[in-house]
């Protein structure tokens, strides 16, 4: 069929064998549709109380907040705390998501926190300098910390551990009363979708992002 000409590979014919066919290549034969799958890039404003997964036994997810015929192959790429807000990003592009969750490629992701306690200037050298998490035995790579107010600032990390913010403010035993992502690397959540509301990324979006 190659040989023949019979196989287009992105409407253009293909003959060689060695091609390799990414999951969003269309592939047609004799005129047949062989595969045809478009990469999809969604950001969506997450409300608390929705779990960052696509299925969950008890609570409604992420994924839940679409429509049913706009689901279909979508994964999240990161995820927030249950009672977390903000930009979550859903893709099928499972190399896409891969290379934002690489710890190597350093994606930075803003946050903005409020805490129970006044903050102090304190807390920005001890972000800075990174965290021992006993758990993990690890220390926590460099963090920004802004001080907003008396109760409010912004994080950038550059990971992702389990709780990790509020982990790091439980240092100073200040528990975090809300936390907000704004932002994943130079992505910034659209300020006009409500909670729960999502779109496409578009490709300006898509072209600047990492
Ligand atoms: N750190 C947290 O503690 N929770 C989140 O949802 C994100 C970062």
């Amino acid at each position: 069929m190659l040989a023949a000409g019979r196989v287009q590979v992105n409407d253009e014919v293909e003959r060689d064998r060695q091609r390799r066919i990414g999951p969003f290549d269309v592939v047609v034969c004799d005129g047949e549709i062989l595969q045809a799958t478009r990469a999809r890039y969604l950001m969506i404003n997450k409300p608390a109380g929705v779990v960052s997964a696509t299925r969950d036994d008890h609570h409604s997810t992420v994924l839940d907040l679409l429509p049913e015929d706009q689901r279909e192959g979508l994964h999240l790429a990161g995820r927030l705390d249950f009672n977390s807000t903000g930009l979550v990003l859903l893709t099928n592009d499972g190399d896409w998501s891969r290379q934002l969750s690489q710890p190597e490629n350093q994606v930075s992701k803003h946050y903005r926190v409020t805490v129970e306690k006044p903050l102090a200037e304190e807390y920005v050298a001890a972000f800075a300098e990174g965290m021992w998490f006993e758990y993990e035995g690890i220390v926590t790579r460099p963090a920004t910390l802004k001080i907003r107010s008396t109760f409010e600032a912004d994080v950038w990390l550059c990971e992702g551990r389990y709780h990790q913010i509020k982990r790091m403010f439980g240092r100073f035993d200040n528990k975090v009363l809300t936390l907000h992502r704004l932002a994943i690397g130079n992505l910034v959540l659209d300020e006009k979708l409500k909670p729960g509301e999502w779109r496409e990324l578009t490709a300006s979006e898509l072209a600047v992002f990492l």
